[in-house]
């Protein structure tokens, strides 16, 4: 098992909010900005209600950069000294948690804060190969219904003209199902879904690419579920010292996209389960009481299991859409964020 983390700093899930401007349709519904941001503050005010989180981008003022900077390039850092890390966007449709992670297929594709922490990435390997060999691997999973789907898979990706019309995957007769699995010493990993092994920066921006394609086009044809899935980008880095070949490993998740809070009465379940194992993490006395943390009651928290607990670090940013009309679901994240802390 992983060594537990000696340090607030070393477990800690930090909360971020990116609020998006106003987009093209609330603008013709002539919506009013109804988030406020406390200047000089990580705090944000809706209505009476008012919260604090680690980070508060606001649409105004904040270059792209500075997220990435203070949210996710300390946890790119934290690999090369053996941390796991993961970046968590959630928030309601809409709200721009494709736009924030880079994992769309058109805009923020450069800014987001997955090709940013790819690039980071990179220049460090760069910086040190003359001591230390890598060797890197991505994968990208999408969550539907409890259901494990490969985004990379060759087999399957991007065809988007299935020959009944239905949903643009194809299912290879006699390819087992993806599985959760958990090694002997608590990693958590994917049997069965594609490993990518790649060398350079375009490699892997290639993956990303892609995986995301993949996702949109099932999403077209299945009546918009990306919506509903949970898409998993992770990149697994394996450091090999060039002098005594004791190998190492730490693997990097960057996660995108949860989905919407409520769906009329359908109630996400990772999401359900996200929240709880995420107050659960963040109740410093109950953790050290050893208290249960339900990763199991999902396969999100499963999957992330090792991830939001043990040797790693967090960032989850919280999306909201500024709009009035979006206010009661924006409430619902700033709420369900604020849990985290
Ligand atoms: P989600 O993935 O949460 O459903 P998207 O990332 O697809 O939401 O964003 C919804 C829309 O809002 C898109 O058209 C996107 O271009 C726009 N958008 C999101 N965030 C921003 C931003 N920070 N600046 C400008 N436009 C944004
Ligand atoms: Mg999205």
């Amino acid at each position: 098992t992983a060594a537990s983390p000696t340090t607030m700093e070393d477990c800690c899930v930090k909360v971020a909010v990116h609020i998006r401007p106003l987009i093209g349709d609330e603008k013709l519904q002539a919506c009013k900005d109804c988030v406020a941001v406390v200047p000089g503050k990580p705090q944000v005010q809706l209505g009476t209600h008012s919260f604090t989180f680690d980070h508060v981008y606001g649409s105004t003022g904040t270059p792209s950069s500075a997220m990435f900077e203070e949210c996710v390039s300390p946890l790119v850092d934290g690999l090369f000294q053996g941390y796991n890390a993961t970046v968590l966007a959630y928030g309601q449709t809409g709200s721009g948690k494709t736009y924030t992670m880079g994992s769309g297929c058109k805009d923020g594709a450069q800014t987001g804060l997955i090709p940013q922490a790819m690039s980071a990435l990179f220049n460090k390997i760069e910086s040190l190969k003359h001591q230390i060999e890598f060797q890197l691997h991505v994968s990208f999973i999408e969550i539907l219904k409890e259901e494990v789907r490969d985004l990379l898979d060759p087999n399957s990706s991007n065809k988007s003209e299935s020959p009944n019309g239905q949903n643009g995957k194809v299912n290879i007769p006699g390819k087992p199902p993806i599985q959760i699995r958990e090694t002997s010493n608590g990693v958590i990993t994917l049997a069965g879904s594609t490993e990518c092994g790649v060398q350079t920066l375009k490699e892997m921006a290639d993956c990303l690419e892609h995986g995301s394609l993949s996702r949109a086009t099932g999403s077209t044809n299945m009546n918009n579920q990306s919506s509903r899935s949970h898409a998993i980008f992770t990149i697994t880095v394996e450091q090999i010292r060039k002098v005594d070949l004791a190998g190492s490993e730490r693997a990097k998740r960057t996660g995108s996209d949860g989905m919407r809070f409520k769906e009329g009465v359908h109630i996400n379940k990772g999401l359900l389960a996200l929240g709880n194992v995420i107050s659960a993490l963040g109740d410093e006395k109950k953790r050290k009481e050893g208290a249960h943390v339900p990763y199991r009651d999902s396969k999100l928290t499963r999957l992330l299991q090792d991830s939001l607990g043990g040797n790693s670090r967090t960032v989850m940013i919280a999306c909201v859409s500024p709009a009035d009309i979006n206010a009661e679901e924006t409430l619902n994240t700033l709420k369900y964020a604020n849990r985290a802390r």
